[in-house]
Formats: structure tokens, C-alpha cells, sequence
């Protein structure tokens, strides 16, 4: 492999690990609520109820996995797994 595909390589892993992605559920694609974009910034977030962190259980909660719209800023929240498509 050329120094040139190598190079290319890398970059196109560091893309498909950190970069923008487009998402499914259900087999369907998720498009942005408010402009219609497919590419999303993923991150969890707790779902903490008052009730469970007052007892000290805030381990018992729930995360669930937002998904931050790379056009306009607009965050999905779900809570069912979601699918990575591939960016090729
Ligand atoms: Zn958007």
C-alpha cells in the first residue's frame, strides 16, 4: 500500500470513528425534525428521576443516546439502540 493510501486510510477511520454519521432505527433513517439533515454528533444522556438519585441509585437509570443535528443543533433523544450507516 502507497504512502498515499495509507494516509487516506487513516483518515477515512478517524472519520467513520469520530466524524458525523447518519443513524437508522427500526430499519428506517433518521432525518432531522426541524431541516431534514441525516448527518448527527452522538452522544447518552441519564435519565435520572428525582426519586432514584435522592436514594443513591442513580446507576438504576436509564441512558439514553441523543443525536445533535451537524446542520442546525437541533438533539433527538432515544431510547431503543440505534443502527450506524456506514458514510460510504
Ligand atoms: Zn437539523
Amino acid at each position: 500500500m502507497s504512502i498515499r493510501k495509507k494516509i487516506q486510510s487513516s483518515i477515512d477511520n478517524l472519520i467513520m470513528k469520530n466524524g458525523p454519521h447518519r443513524y437508522e432505527i427500526n430499519e428506517h433513517r433518521i432525518k432531522c425534525n426541524q431541516c431534514q439533515n441525516e448527518f448527527f454528533d452522538k452522544g447518552e444522556a441519564q435519565l435520572n428521576t428525582a426519586g432514584m438519585s435522592f436514594i443513591g441509585l442513580d446507576w438504576a437509570n436509564k441512558t439514553a443516546t441523543t443525536l445533535a443535528c451537524r446542520n442546525c443543533g437541533f438533539i433527538m433523544w432515544f431510547v431503543k439502540t440505534l443502527t450506524k450507516v456506514p458514510n460510504r
